[in-house]
């Protein structure tokens, strides 16, 4: 069966060479290096590939596991749903029943004063309806003009045109001219490499009082709204200092700049609160979240609109922007048991007062090693930044070292991700203490 398994293998990775083109992949490179690795079923926290290999899954597939795999509970509840009604729209004053349902649950977990939502299939969907839904309230309100959208360097909203002008990646932007018009960018909070010299706490003043600069450099009447993670994640698994966020709402408010929380990593427990708004005291007036919602088993996403904004929309006639897919019914039927099981099975006290507080400490018990420069995280998110020297932050070049980690991470049986200089890890809510000294031992030993 071994050379069976081998000989699929061979076929498949010849099928995806000739024929797939993967996101954000370096084809050539992709296929030089041995080709695709084929994940074919999955249970628990554990991965199982093409060749029989377990693999503990430190990611939860793309940061959505949340209840982890093989949940015969979430394919009945889709399965149920196709059977009596597959699919139905939600234009043109109709709905299903899940996605009525789902909305008022989502009102009920969400931050206070989000009590209504617009959902579509994707993060960079509902990203995208930020930026629709935003300057259309801003002409509702008799200001056309506030239309800026202030974002950070290495933060990821997604991938469309709008959402990764959002972003503040630069390798996404070089390839397609983006940011458009109308999106700019300030210094995130991220002390390792910017604060230089200060403390964390100064230091999360003064990444705030670059938004501020920014406001008050293209003037607050023309501005619309901040949007950030508020523990940005594909950027790295950055973890504000403490000062960071009050200072930003405060900035927000003084200037009626709308607060927008992208939530698409950080909610559904994975800080051990449902959103880490709540854990942070961030009080945003719209909030997107995905991933968690459905732990991944179908694509879902939403936009938790404010009273303020919703009420103006309520007024405004139409509103001329929706998915063939918003409020699709099996991914709505499937995201209400997700969050049935989150509640029941206690997910997210879990990460809250046990698996979470371990895996940190985990983490810092690799501050010895001579080539960690700083770990952090919260909750089930973590990050381990590596470099050559601790004093000066000097790393590696070409990632060198984090590429290396990561090599021997999965060839250890292991999934983490790594980004620039550093690893990330964002396991299912989930994983047991016992996975956790797993994890840590094989992150060690690279
Ligand atoms: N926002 C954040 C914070 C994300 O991490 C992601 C995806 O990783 C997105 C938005 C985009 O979501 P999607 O890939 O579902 O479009």
């Amino acid at each position: 069966t071994t050379q069976a398994l081998r000989n699929t293998t061979t076929v498949w990775k010849e099928q995806d060479r000739r024929h797939h083109i993967h996101p954000f992949t370096d084809s050539k490179a992709l296929h030089a290096e041995g080709g695709t690795r084929i994940i074919t079923k999955a249970q628990g926290c554990y991965l199982t590939d093409s060749e029989d290999h377990q693999i503990l899954d430190g990611m939860a597939g793309l940061w959505c596991v949340n209840v982890g795999y093989g949940r015969q509970e979430l394919a009945e509840a889709a399965y149920k749903q196709m059977q009596e009604l597959p699919y139905y729209n939600t234009f043109f004053k109709t709905a299903t029943p899940p996605p009525i349902e789902l909305a008022e649950k989502l009102a009920e977990l969400a931050p206070e004063g989000l009590n209504r939502v617009f959902y579509g299939s994707s993060g960079s969907e509902s990203n995208d309806t930020v930026v629709r839904l935003v300057r259309h309230f801003w002409n509702l309100m008799g200001k056309p003009d506030k239309k800026v959208f202030i974002s950070r360097e290495h933060a990821y909203h997604g991938s469309t045109c709008a959402s990764a002008s959002l972003g503040g990646m630069t390798a996404m932007h070089k390839q397609a001219d983006l940011p458009l018009p109308g999106f700019e960018h300030v210094m995130p909070p991220y002390w390792y490499d910017f604060g230089a010299g200060m403390d964390p706490a100064s230091f999360g003043k003064k990444a705030a009082k670059a938004v501020e600069d920014k406001i008050l450099e293209l003037g607050a009447d023309k501005v619309a709204a901040f949007i950030g993670e508020p523990i940005m994640g594909a950027g790295g698994v950055i973890v504000p200092p403490e000062t960071y966020w009050p200072e930003i709402q405060r900035i927000c408010k003084q200037y009626d700049v709308l607060l927008i929380a992208d939530e698409v990593i950080s909610g559904f427990g994975r800080v051990g609160t449902w959103f880490a708004s709540q854990k942070l005291g961030i009080k945003p007036d719209m909030m997107t979240m995905a991933k968690g919602i459905t732990s991944g088993y179908l694509p879902l996403s939403g936009l938790m609109v404010g009273d303020r904004i919703a009420d103006a929309l309520s007024e405004g006639g139409d509103f001329n922007h929706g998915y063939t897919y918003s409020g699709h019914p099996v991914a709505c039927a499937v995201a209400l048991k997700n969050i049935e099981i989150i509640e029941r099975e206690g997910l997210i006290e879990r990460v809250r007062d046990e698996t979470g507080p371990y895996l940190q400490e985990g983490l810092a018990s690799l501050v010895d090693h001579p080539l960690v420069g700083e770990v952090r995280g919260m909750g089930l998110l973590g990050a381990v930044e590596l470099v050559k020297d601790k004093d000066t932050h000097e790393r590696y070049p070409n990632n060198q070292a984090s590429i290396a980690c990561r090599d021997h991470c999965i060839k250890n049986g292991l999934m983490l991700r790594q980004v620039r200089d550093g690893m990330i890890m964002s396991p299912p809510l989930i994983l047991t203490k016992s996975e956790i000294d797993k994890l840590i031992s094989i992150l060690r030993s690279g």
